[in-house]
């Protein structure tokens, strides 16, 4: 059992270990662009910013289709974004191959609701799998005494950056406790890794992000200054998670962060991988075949995927599949259909 301050280090090295894994695959590191390689065919994965899980977790998934590139002949890159609604409205625009989105923010997508209340074209988004759970997680200055989500009533809040799940989501979950922007004293658009140095600077009070844990912002930020996490309970959450089957009850284990001895509760959604239509059959099936005929390396080069199940993987999308993908979920069994 490790303690919290070695969790700490485990998870900043194996983080780290992460970034080199980025740096790799997007092609950063000086020589890594061969002759070979310049006939690929480029798939580019829409991520979020470099402080959250999407951008490593994107990172790790462009590792894994990128080792067989002599076979295939895709070479992957990650592009970094504010996070699910831009990588859902580069998707659409044709400006990205694949994309990782919040399945909550999927769901309002393919419906045509809620930010992308503008379009139609969410229809043609097809599902390739699910990733880690995000629970909605709120941290805040341990001055700032916010015990439950209407204490941010009256604060200064980064509810995310304008492209980000978070910011979606966070504006659904105000609209639920019957709030909105005007009553926080004041509403921030930071990136997460500027949203924490404001925190711990006390030029905010309190960040809102929807990310897998552990990550490193937050982990930064719970060493840096005193913080505390916030559980989001209550009728408003019990009545989403009924209304809202992307909506599932979500913990941070206790000890997850310095100083967060106990387990925090709240509601979540998944991430997940979407193309669209648009995307070649070939490619959504090698991606595919990566990522589960690579399951266990897979655990290992993300914390926040570490007890990720197959089963999970195929779970929470309310797009189709895309036909890609699901050839290769049948032909290991996961998908019966
Ligand atoms: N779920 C977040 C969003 O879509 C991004 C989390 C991350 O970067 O890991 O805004």
């Amino acid at each position: 059992m490790l303690e919290p301050g070695e969790l700490a280090r485990a998870v900043r090295r194996r983080w780290y270990s992460c970034v080199w894994v980025v740096l790799a695959c997007t092609g950063l590191l000086v020589g890594s662009v061969s002759a070979e390689s310049s006939r690929a065919r480029l798939v580019t994965i829409g991520s979020g910013s470099v402080g959250g899980v999407y951008f490593p977790a994107a990172g790790v998934l462009c590792r894994l289709l990128n080792q067989e590139r002599l076979r295939h002949g895709l070479r992957c890159a990650v592009e970094v974004s504010d996070g699910s609604v831009d990588n859902t409205r580069d998707l659409l625009g044709g400006r990205v191959d694949l994309g990782i989105v919040q399945t909550d923010v999927q769901h309002d997508a393919l419906m045509g609701i809620g930010r992308f209340e503008d379009t139609t074209d969410g229809a043609a988004l097809r599902a390739l799998f699910s990733l880690h759970a995000e629970p909605v997680t709120i941290v805040s200055r341990l001055d700032a005494a916010v015990m439950g989500f209407t204490d941010l009533v009256g604060k200064r809040v980064n509810v995310g950056e304008a492209g980000s799940g978070t910011f979606a989501t966070t504006s659904m979950l105000m609209r639920a406790f019957g709030m909105s922007g005007s009553d926080l004293a004041r509403q921030y658009n930071l990136s997460t890794a500027e949203a924490a140095l404001a925190l711990c600077e006390n030029r905010i009070d309190a960040f809102v992000f929807v990310v897998g844990h552990p990550n490193a912002t937050i982990q930064e930020a719970s060493e840096s200054c005193a913080v505390h996490f916030v559980s989001i309970t209550g009728a408003p959450v019990d009545d989403l998670l009924r209304k809202h089957k992307f909506f599932s009850r979500a913990m941070i284990a206790p000890g997850t962060y310095v100083g967060q001895e106990e387990k925090i509760m709240s509601l979540g959604v998944r991430a997940s991988v979407l193309a669209t239509a648009a995307l070649d059959d070939s490619i959504a099936y090698e991606m595919t075949r990566a990522v589960f005929s690579n399951a266990a390396a897979l655990r290992e080069l993300h914390p926040a995927f570490a007890s990720l199940t197959p089963q999970q993987m195929i779970d929470g999308n309310t797009a189709p599949w895309h036909p890609g993908a699901a050839r290769y979920l049948r032909e290991i069994g996961l998908l019966t259909e």
